[in-house]
């Protein structure tokens, strides 16, 4: 994604159905098509694409690797079924939001057709062949079309965004709270149900697995607690957007490592769960609660 390698991942689960796990943007879809070649799966033997939530870096691709590989069924939760199928008004709202960057960021998500998209509702099962099933639970909070999905077979659980971003190269976590629908209740809730599920591992798609579950989605929720209060201050003393980022950013450097790494950590950081985004979400939900 954006000339970074390492950065939004894809997971394939090579079961007797085997299934594809985000995408990622458009542009990297050709690469994911290779991927999946070099690892014996052809156009006609990918069973299902699903994404846990229909923003660019995890979803751009959808479209393209629908193509690329005819025969998969879409998963995607209900929320954000009719998006990809006429990608129009997601594609209008993110142009605003990127401007220009959009295109080298993420491309342009293409249209799947109705037919083969699968919609899910609070829970959903995806069949991965030999009795293995790869089941999904709504998860709100980064984004109200957000499921994560726990594999009967491993017990890894694919957390999308809704437990943070995670840097493996430096351990650190970071919230993803970004507007329009970032509301923290409802993201600690998921935060739980995660919990509540037991999973082996945790597979983030920013970026790999974690095996220590329960700290992780501690430090998940404590994260979120504290952005959260760090952005409230700020609102509380009149302070305007600009302002708040710079306080919150401020007050948070200490917590994460990539920050003091080398500059191209920090970036991704940055790319991925900013300041500026984190902290707009937070105001524009505590606007909606607290006006
Ligand atoms: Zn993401």
């Amino acid at each position: 994604m954006a000339g970074f390698s390492g950065i939004t991942a894809g997971y394939l689960i090579l079961s007797d159905r085997p299934c594809l796990v985000e995408t990622g943007t458009s542009t990297s879809a050709p690469v994911v098509r290779d991927a999946l070649h070099d690892l014996g799966v052809g156009p006609d033997d990918l069973a299902t694409v699903v994404v846990t939530h229909i923003h660019l870096d995890h979803a751009g691709g959808v479209g393209d690797i629908a193509r690329f590989f005819p025969s998969a069924e879409v998963v995607v939760h209900e929320k954000g079924a009719r998006h990809l199928a006429d990608p129009t008004r997601l594609m209008a709202s993110a142009r605003m939001v990127w401007g220009d960057r959009l295109d080298t960021l993420f491309g342009e998500l293409s249209p799947t057709e109705a037919s083969r998209i699968r919609a899910l509702g609070d829970t959903g099962a995806i069949d991965l062949g030999n009795g293995r099933t790869l089941s999904s639970h709504y998860s709100p909070g980064h984004a109200k079309h957000h499921v994560g999905l726990i594999d009967s077979g491993t017990g890894d659980l694919y957390v999308g965004d809704a437990a943070g971003v995670y840097l493996p190269q430096t351990g650190d976590l970071r919230p993803a709270t970004p507007p329009p629908d970032f509301d923290l209740d409802t993201a600690l809730n998921s935060i739980a149900l995660f919990q509540d599920l037991g999973p082996e591992r945790l597979l983030f798609s920013h970026y790999g697995p974690v095996k220590e579950v329960q700290d992780t989605l501690d430090r998940s929720a404590e994260e979120l607690r504290i952005w959260v209060d760090l952005t409230r201050q700020a609102k509380s003393e009149g302070m305007d957007l600009d302002h708040a980022i710079a306080m919150v950013r401020d007050r948070t450097r200490e917590r994460y490592t990539a920050l003091s790494a080398d500059d191209e950590t920090a970036e991704q950081f940055e790319l991925l769960s900013g300041a500026p985004s984190n902290v707009a979400g937070i105001l524009h939900w505590l606007d909606r609660v607290s006006p």
